[in-house]
C-alpha cells in the first residue's frame, strides 16, 4: 500500500491512512510506502535553490517549519511519551543532516544533481517514522525503513532507474524475515541508491513507482495506490468536472494518461508489475469505502473505444527545419541522438512527409538545454542554410484521448478532430502511433480545457458507458 502525500498530509490523514493499514493488516501480510507530507518535497527543492543563491536563512526557517509539522502530527498520533521521543530524536537527526547540506550548498553556491537529491529526500525519511509510529500506537508494529537498503538504482540522479535483480534479492531478505515477524515495514518512497549506497530519487511524484518496484520485487499479490481521488478517472477532475471514475482499465490505457500526464500516477509506474501481471489498485484514502480502479493486463474493454483524457501541460514545442533539409538523410538521427544524449525525453513527434520540419515536444525544464544542445549540433548546417531554423514554443500543451479499443475503431480520429473544429479549437501537431491505443495533439496552451471539455462530451466520458 502507497499513500501519497495528501493522504499523509496531516495527523488527520495520517490517521485515516494508518486505520485504512490497521484493518487490512488483520488479513493480509502489508507492506507501507510513504510520500513526503504534501508539498514538503516542493519546500526542500526551493530552499535549495535559496541555498545554491548563497541564502544561509532559507534552510533553516525550513528546518524550523519541518519539525514542527511533524512534532505536531506526532503529538496528535502518539500517546506513548518514550515513543515519540525516539521518533522525535530520529527527527532531528535528520534535519541536522538537512541542515548540513543546506550549509554545504550555500557556502560552495554549488547545487549538484546528488546533492539535490539528498535534499529532496528528506521529506519521505521524515515522514516514514511518524507514519510508522502511528500504526505502533494503533497496536500494529510499524517499523521504518529507508528504501536506500532496498531499492538499487543506476546512478542518474533526479531520475534514477531500478536494477530489478538486486533490488529482489535486498528487499526479500530485509523485509521477508519482517513480514514473518508480525511487523509492518514502512518504507520512504520516492528514493532508491546506487549499489555503492549513494542515495538517488527516482523522479518528481516518484513514489508510486517505489510501490510497484517493491511490490514487484517482493511478489505481491496487489499494490493498492491511496491518492485524493476515487481511482483513475476519465480526465483532470480538475480542470473537467464532469469527469468519472473507471471501474478497470488496462496497464496500457494506464500508461498511456500517465505518460501524457495524468498526474494520478507517475509515467513508469506500471513497467514493474508487466512481467507478472500484478493488479494495481488507485483509490481515494479519504473515502477508503469506495472501491476505486483497477489495472490489469487486459483492463475492461467498452464499447465506444475511447476510455479517457488527458492533458500534459508545462511542455514545450522545439522544430528544426528549412527547405534545405530535405533529402539530408541524418537530420533525424542526428536530431533525437541530441535529445538522447540530454536524457531530454520526447513526448510527441512529428514531421511532415515534405521533410520540411521536424517537430517534437519535450518537458519545459528540458527545453532550454535542449535548444541549446541542437543549435551546437546543427552550427554547420545553420550557419550554411541546410537548417534554416531550431524554435521553440513553450505556450502548447498535449492532449491524448486514449483507449485500447479505439484500434480499429473507424472514426475516433474524425469524432476528435470535427468536435475541435466546432469549438474553434486550433489543432498545431497531430500524432498517433500505429498501437491505436491513443490520439493526442498539440494545442496552444489556452485551449486546453476547451478541447478537454468538447472531446469528453463527444464520447460520452461523463455518463455511465458500462466501464
Ligand atoms: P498523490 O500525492 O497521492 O501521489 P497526486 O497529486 O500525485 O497524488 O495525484 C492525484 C491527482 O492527480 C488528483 O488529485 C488529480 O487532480 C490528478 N489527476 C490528473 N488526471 C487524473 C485522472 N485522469 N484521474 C484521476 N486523477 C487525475
Ligand atoms: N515526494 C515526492 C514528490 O513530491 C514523491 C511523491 O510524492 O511521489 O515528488
Ligand atoms: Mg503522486
Amino acid at each position: 500500500m502507497k499513500f501519497g502525500g495528501t493522504s499523509v498530509g496531516d495527523a488527520a490523514c495520517m490517521r485515516r491512512s494508518a486505520t485504512i493499514v490497521s484493518n487490512a493488516s488483520r488479513e493480509f501480510s502489508i507492506v507501507v510506502v510513504v510520500s513526503a507530507m504534501s508539498g514538503v518535497t516542493n519546500r526542500l527543492i526551493d530552499a535549495a535553490h535559496h541555498a545554491k543563491r548563497g541564502d544561509r536563512e532559507a534552510g533553516k526557517a525550513l528546518a524550523n517549519t519541518l519539525r514542527k509539522q511533524h512534532f505536531e502530527a506526532l503529538a496528535a498520533l502518539v500517546l506513548d511519551e518514550s515513543a515519540r521521543f525516539s521518533v522525535q530524536q530520529r527527527i532531528e537527526e535528520i534535519l541536522s543532516e538537512g541542515a548540513r547540506l543546506y550549509e554545504g550548498t550555500a557556502l560552495l553556491r554549488e547545487l549538484t544533481p546528488r546533492t539535490l537529491d539528498a535534499i529532496s529526500s528528506l521529506g519521505e525519511r521524515l515522514c516514514a517514522p511518524v507514519f510508522s509510529a502511528a500504526l505502533s500506537q494503533m497496536g500494529v508494529a510499524g517499523l521504518p525503513i529507508e528504501a536506500l537498503e532496498l531499492i538499487v538504482t543506476d546512478s542518474f540522479h533526479g531520475g534514477a532507474e531500478p536494477q530489478v535483480e538486486p533490488t529482489r534479492q535486498r528487499a526479500h531478505s530485509r523485509i521477508d524475515p519482517l513480514l514473518k515477524a508480525g511487523h509492518i515495514p514502512v518504507i520512504t518512497g520516492f528514493i532508491g541508491a546506487t549499489a555503492d549506497g549513494i542515495l538517488t530519487t527516482l523522479g518528481r511524484g516518484g513514489s508510486d513507482y517505489s510501490a510497484t518496484i517493491l511490490g514487484a520485487a517482493l511478489d505481491a499479490d496487489e499494490i493498492i495506490i491511496w491518492t485524493d481521488v476515487d481511482g483513475v478517472l476519465t480526465a483532470d477532475p480538475r480542470l473537467v468536472s464532469e469527469a468519472r471514475t473507471i471501474a478497470e482499465i488496462s496497464y496500457r490505457e494506464a500508461a498511456e494518461l500517465a505518460y501524457f500526464g495524468a498526474r494520478v500516477l507517475h509515467p513508469k509506474t506500471l513497467r514493474p508489475v508487466l512481467p507478472a501481471g500484478i493488479p494495481v489498485w488507485i483509490r481515494n484514502s479519504f473515502a477508503p469505502e469506495k472501491l476505486g480502479t483497477k489495472i490489469t493486463a487486459q483492463g475492461h474493454s467498452i464499447g465506444g473505444g475511447v476510455k479517457a483524457l488527458t492533458a500534459i501541460r508545462d511542455v514545450a514545442l522545439i522544430s528544426v527545419g528549412g527547405p534545405g533539409i530535405v533529402g539530408v538523410p541524418d537530420v533525424v538521427g542526428r536530431t533525437f541522438s541530441t535529445t538522447a544524449q540530454l536524457r531530454a525525453e520526447v513526448l510527441l513527434i512529428s514531421q511532415s512527409s515534405s521533410q520540411n520540419d521536424i517537430c517534437f515536444i519535450v518537458a519545459k525544464a528540458h527545453s532550454q538545454v535542449t535548444i541549446e544542445a541542437l543549435r551546437h549540433e546543427f552550427a554547420q548546417d545553420l550557419a550554411h542554410q541546410v537548417v534554416d531554423h531550431i524554435t521553440m514554443d513553450p505556450n502548447i500543451a498535449i492532449v491524448a484521448v486514449v483507449g485500447e479499443n479505439m484500434r480499429g475503431t473507424p472514426g475516433v480520429a474524425g469524432r476528435t478532430f470535427h468536435c475541435l473544429g466546432q469549438q474553434g479549437v486550433n489543432i498545431i501537431a497531430i500524432a498517433q502511433g500505429s498501437s491505436e491505443t491513443n490520439i493526442s495533439f498539440v494545442v496552444s496552451d489556452d485551449s486546453v480545457k476547451a478541447a478537454l471539455l468538447a472531446t469528453h462530451r463527444e464520447f460520452g466520458l461523463g455518463r455511465s458507458n458500462g466501464s
